[in-house]
Order: C-alpha cells, then structure tokens, then sequence
C-alpha cells in the first residue's frame, strides 16, 4: 500500500509504519500510544480523578479510534472513581452515623 504525504506529494512506501514524511519530516499521523502511557493514562483517571480528565477529553477529539477509545475509557474511569469515592464516603458517614446511634441508645431511653 502506498500513499502521498499531503505536504510535499512524496510518495511514501510504508504509510502503516510511517509517523513523519520522509522527506518533509512534517508528521503524517498521531504516533501510537504506548501501552505504558495508556496504564499511565488509566491511573491517573482512576487514582486523580479530575487530571485524568484532561488526556481523556485531548484523545477523545483524535481521529484514531483507538485513541479516542482510550480517551473513553479515562473518561469512565475518573466518573468510576468519583463515583467510589462519593460511595464511600457515604459508607463512612452511614457507620459513624450508627455508632452515634447505638452509643446514644441507652441514653435515649432514660429520657424517655
Ligand atoms: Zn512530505
């Protein structure tokens, strides 16, 4: 398969492998995410929720699907993320809730 870089109409032998015209050096195509910098991605989302954000929203715009799935899935990452922590939160308040609760108790029934 051969393709033209839009730049300088050079033809170019590899387009699939090739990132930057050979002769122009202007870049032809977004440059893979590495599988590293997509674990990088995730965690970030995942464990600084609103940064992760940012990659996210940035590949989601890409024309590589692959990229803009990445994108994505930041994205669900950091609302799952929130969304545990909003959860646990409320564990918390829930558990201290009743310990206030059953702490109270015998109190409550000397008022009464
Ligand atoms: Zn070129």
């Amino acid at each position: 398969m051969q393709s033209v870089c839009p730049f300088c109409n050079f033809v170019i032998i590899d387009p699939e492998n090739s990132f930057f015209c050979p002769n122009c050096g202007k870049q032809l195509k977004e440059k893979p995410i590495t599988v590293l910098k997509q674990i990088g991605i995730y965690a970030l989302s995942f464990f600084l929720p609103p940064l992760g954000l940012f990659p996210g929203i940035k590949y989601l715009f890409v024309k590589n699907t692959k990229v803009k799935i990445i994108g994505l899935v930041a994205i669900i990452l950091t609302i799952i993320s929130c969304a545990l922590t909003v959860w646990a939160t409320m564990g918390l308040i829930d558990s201290i809730n009743q310990n206030l609760n059953t702490q109270l108790g015998p109190y409550q029934n000397i008022i009464k």
